[in-house]
């Protein structure tokens, strides 16, 4: 069973699971968690806890309605409720015995290389002492250009930072239906999905009532990065008490099987990110020299889009749109939209000032 085999395991649960519909926190759900918790713990498991639930709370001490709310009050209301959720956590797992940290992730800590190294390092220390980091977006300094979001990419990113092995979501509902079963009878529970095809999208686009930020189309994007990064990702649902208990005993969930990965960590973090600044739309004969294994050069650039700097993620993209690799750009947009379709030797002339040749080089690059 994948669970068993898995060593580290990051867990994202939903406000919905915290806090009931009458802004009721519920209280014996989380001492159930614990427990799942616990075992996992006592299995030698390394466990990272992705959690929401900082603007729910935040809305309930101050007794307002989290519909509508505008960012800039929102980010307030995320710094008040953040400690009310870590207290509630603290006051929980202590009493069990469980160690708690926090990190608050902005984008760009697993977006930049550099920090995301950095990072993981710091998760690693905190399993050594024998700590369990509970993980949010840092919500009250993300702005919506620079945000994740939603938390169910938020934990991807994590899990595939870590090396995890598994990523659990935790959800309102089993997991991903052929059809709506309380409308279809004939609806079922999909068990595994290997392959992320058109029709998996389809039916993401119409499942049913998720209350959280992103619904299953967040849920179907983490699991690409999973499946990229090699790491096993399960849609469960979190409502039961004892919910990885449940997944272990019943299985009556949606699994997204890996992908036989080959690439380097660096590679993974490169294929998986989650913001790309840009495309670059390259011609047939740059996809062959791509396809062979070189870099890729400004004279096969027809198109550019998008504003980004040297060193962020492009995207590169064949002339039918479909997407063929991701890179890291050694080029700014405005730089290239200068030398493209111009041959490697004019560059230095063009830009005024000598640089390199490739646009994107073959280690910064990964096809899709
Ligand atoms: N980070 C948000 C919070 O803690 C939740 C984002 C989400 O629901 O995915 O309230």
């Amino acid at each position: 069973m994948y669970l068993k085999n898995s060593k580290t395991i990051v867990i994202k649960i939903g406000s919905s699971l915290l806090i009931n519909e009458n802004n009721i926190i519920r209280k014996k759900w989380i001492s159930e968690f614990i427990k799942d918790i616990k075992e996992l713990l006592k299995e030698r498991k390394k466990i990272v806890i992705v959690s929401s639930g900082a603007i729910a709370l935040g809305c309930k001490k101050l007794g307002i309605n989290k519909k509508n709310l505008k960012l800039d009050k929102s980010q307030a209301i995320a710094s008040i409720g953040q400690i009310e959720l870590m207290n509630l956590f603290k006051k929980n797992f202590n009493s069990k015995k469980i160690n708690l940290s926090q990190i608050l992730l902005t984008l760009e800590d697993t977006e930049q290389r550099r920090r995301a190294i950095n990072a993981k390092r710091t998760f690693d220390n905190l399993f050594e002492l024998n700590f369990v980091p509970i993980v949010n977006e840092n919500d009250s300094i993300a702005t919506s250009e620079i945000k994740y979001g939603d938390n169910d990419r938020l934990a991807s990113r994590v899990a595939q930072i870590l090396n995890a092995d598994c990523l659990i979501l935790l959800s309102d509902v089993e997991g991903l239906y052929t059809k709506n079963p309380k409308i279809h009878k004939d609806g079922k529970l999909i068990k595994e999905i290997k392959n992320i095809d058109t029709k998996i999208e389809q039916v993401a686009r119409k499942s049913i009532g998720m209350h959280g930020t992103g619904g299953m189309k967040t849920k179907i994007d983490a699991a690409k990065i999973c499946q990229l990064s090699g790491s096993y990702m399960v849609i469960a649902n979190g409502l039961l008490n004892r919910p990885i208990k449940n997944i272990y005993q019943k299985n009556n969930c949606t699994w997204f099987l890996p992908k036989i990965s080959k690439l380097d960590a660096r590679k993974k973090w490169i294929i998986s990110s989650i913001s790309p600044k840009g495309k670059l739309i390259v011609d047939d004969g740059a996809i062959n020299a791509l396809k062979k294994g070189k870099s890729l050069l400004a004279a096969g650039i027809i198109n550019i889009e998008g504003k980004f700097n040297k060193g962020d993620h492009i995207k590169i993209i064949d002339k039918n749109m479909n997407e063929f690799a991701r890179g890291l750009s050694s080029f700014n947009s405005n730089e290239i939209s200068k030398i493209k379709g111009q041959h490697s030797n004019r560059i230095n002339e063009i830009l005024g000032y000598v640089t390199k040749s490739e646009v994107v080089h073959k280690d910064d690059m990964v096809e899709i």
